[in-house]
């Protein structure tokens, strides 16, 4: 029978209950256990698909096409569980599914509420992540969004008390990230926010059973463990420290370390002796002995929320991981390309040049400068899904003479539409859940970078975008500009183009898919790889 692990947080949030929850998943995987992942979310969009990325990170994809918080792209990176449209719930998720259930009359004319009728489809979430799994699921770890005191986690955490009363103690148990903050005039960690937020835990029915103290830069000591321990009604194995830790990599070593996944297995009344991680310390040994160094553009809006590419950042390490090497990534802005900075100025310090995904037509013009500026100075250049489109009109009207090129989505008058919506996307007014999403397949073209770095004569890559490729201008674009096609979707009586990339350069290509959804520090995602490896010859070759 499945057992579960449920994660909360208390006092505040972004302390890392998602990356607790993946370095748990992973020490699991790691002593031979079959584990499940999920995410609430309290907030009522139905899901985040449509929530701007710069206010609340980005928007991760899964295979079968879910919209998904950043969170589960560390559940990916960690761990080998695969993620679907199960394994994130919202808010307004359950309540969406509760009110058309009410619509087609299933309560029987019963009154509609909170408790039992929203706490019963949050259990039912609960209880589908791993019903129809092929294999038996041995642990489901399953992080609550947002801080105990919420009033948007207040169903939530009642439907979990529930829940355990349902399965009984040794089926489940609760894990609790709380802060505990140094406190500089004090000169010490302060333990009394994590004393009220596990308080605030038992008064809804719930006693925390293991308690992850994020401490900053401060290390936890005995004394401290002792009197969390005793405040916060654990034994003292049961208070894990969680000091700042980098690489991120390294994170899940320090809780095992500290006995995480030994006491979680107790408690849940499980004996599973040996643990393997002989091949995640051996990745965290490499990344430590990183000697050279790659320096990549990253021409984009101008952002402040790293997390707004969350998943490109992680590819770009564990692309460096493979080539031995430290990935510099500078996001460069790209209107200032537009308003009088010149691709030279702005570009020529770095190896490599990447344009990366996006929406609207703020700092198009700038991106297309930057990719003729990689293409004329034969600086390695990648492009993804925005980045492949801005990559064709750049080498349409500076190539293929085709002047006022561009995307119907920046351009709706353009006399040459390269990219365009297919047309069975041009009736859809709806902004949520209506992009090509998940993943397709892409047949490769013998003898190009794409086959040569794949290694396959097919791969399956993860898609969020609405427009293609116009397959019109085809063959203008493979006569004249020598674009070519190495990567296609068999779509009925066509293809859809999904990477291009140019022969006479020495790296040059870009895809309409999302590589970076794909890639771990385990296995690096093969184009993330080659771009940084060709970064990595023209940073020798510049000596
Ligand atoms: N805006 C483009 C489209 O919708 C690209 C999207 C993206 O880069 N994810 O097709």
């Amino acid at each position: 029978m499945t057992k579960y692990v449920f994660v909360t947080g208390g006092v505040v949030s972004s302390i890392g209950k998602g990356v607790l929850a993946a370095s748990l998943g992973l020490l699991l995987e790691s002593r031979g256990l079959r584990i499940a992942m999920m995410k609430f979310d309290p907030y009522i969009n139905v899901d985040p698909g449509t929530m701007n990325p710069f206010e609340h990170g980005e928007v991760f994809v899964t295979d079968d096409g879910a919209e998904t918080d950043l969170d589960l792209g560390h559940y990916e990176r960690f761990t080998k569980c695969p993620l679907s449209q199960k394994s994130n719930v919202t808010t307004g998720g359950i309540y969406n599914a509760v009110i058309q259930k009410e619509r087609r009359g299933e309560y029987l004319g019963k009154t509609v509420q909170v408790i039992p009728h929203i706490t019963d489809e949050i259990k039912s979430r609960i209880r589908m992540l791993t019903a129809d799994s092929e294999e038996p699921i041995d642990v489901a770890i399953i992080e609550i969004g947002g801080t105990v005191g919420d009033i948007e986690s207040l169903p939530f955490l009642e439907a979990l008390r529930q829940f355990r009363l349902e399965v009984g103690p040794p089926q489940c148990c609760f894990v609790h990230v709380t802060l505990v903050p140094y406190i500089e005039a004090a000169g010490e960690l302060k333990t009394k926010p994590t004393q009220h937020s596990v308080r605030a835990l038992r008064d809804i029915g719930i006693q925390a059973n293991v308690i992850v103290c994020r401490t900053g830069k401060q290390r936890l000591d005995d004394d401290q463990r002792r009197k969390i321990a005793m405040f916060c009604n654990v034994t003292d194995d049961a208070i894990i420290g969680a000091e700042d830790i980098s690489p991120l990599y390294a994170i899940p070593l320090n809780f095992h370390r500290q006995g995480l996944d030994v006491t979680v297995l107790k408690l849940l009344a499980m004996d599973i002796p040996g643990i393997d991680l002989t091949e995640w310390t051996a990745m965290v040994d490499r990344f430590a002995n990183r000697n050279e160094e790659v320096r990549i553009a990253a021409v984009g809006k101008y952002i402040d929320h790293d997390d707004a590419y969350k998943s490109i950042n992680e590819a770009f390490i564990h692309a460096g991981i493979a080539n031995g090497c430290k990935v510099n990534l500078s996001w460069v802005d790209a209107e200032r390309m537009e308003n009088g900075g010149s691709p030279k100025d702005l570009l020529s310090e770095f190896d490599g040049v990447l344009v990366g995904p996006g929406f609207g037509s703020r700092g198009v013009e700038g991106k297309i400068r930057a990719v003729q500026y990689a293409r004329e100075q034969k600086v390695p250049f990648f492009g993804i899904c925005l980045g492949m489109q801005v990559a064709c009109i750049e080498l349409a009207r500076n190539l293929a003479g085709l002047s006022g090129a561009h995307s119907t989505e920046m351009d709706p008058e353009t006399p040459y539409p390269v990219i365009s919506l297919l047309s069975e996307q041009k009736g859809i007014k709806d902004l949520g859940g209506t992009m090509r999403l998940g993943a397709y397949r892409c047949d490769l073209k013998e003898h190009t970078r794409a086959s040569e770095a794949y290694g396959d004569a097919f791969i399956y890559e993860r898609h969020r975008h609405r427009y293609e490729f116009n397959n019109e201008f085809l063959e203008q674009l493979a006569g004249e500009a020598k674009m070519v096609v190495s990567g296609t979707h068999p779509k009925g009586d066509h293809e859809l183009v999904e990477i291009i990339e140019l022969a006479d350069h020495p790296w040059f290509c870009a895809s309409q898919f999302h590589p970076e959804f794909k890639s771990t520090p385990l296995s690096p995602q093969p184009l993330f790889r080659e771009f940084v490896h060709a970064a990595l010859l023209a940073r020798r070759k510049r000596g």
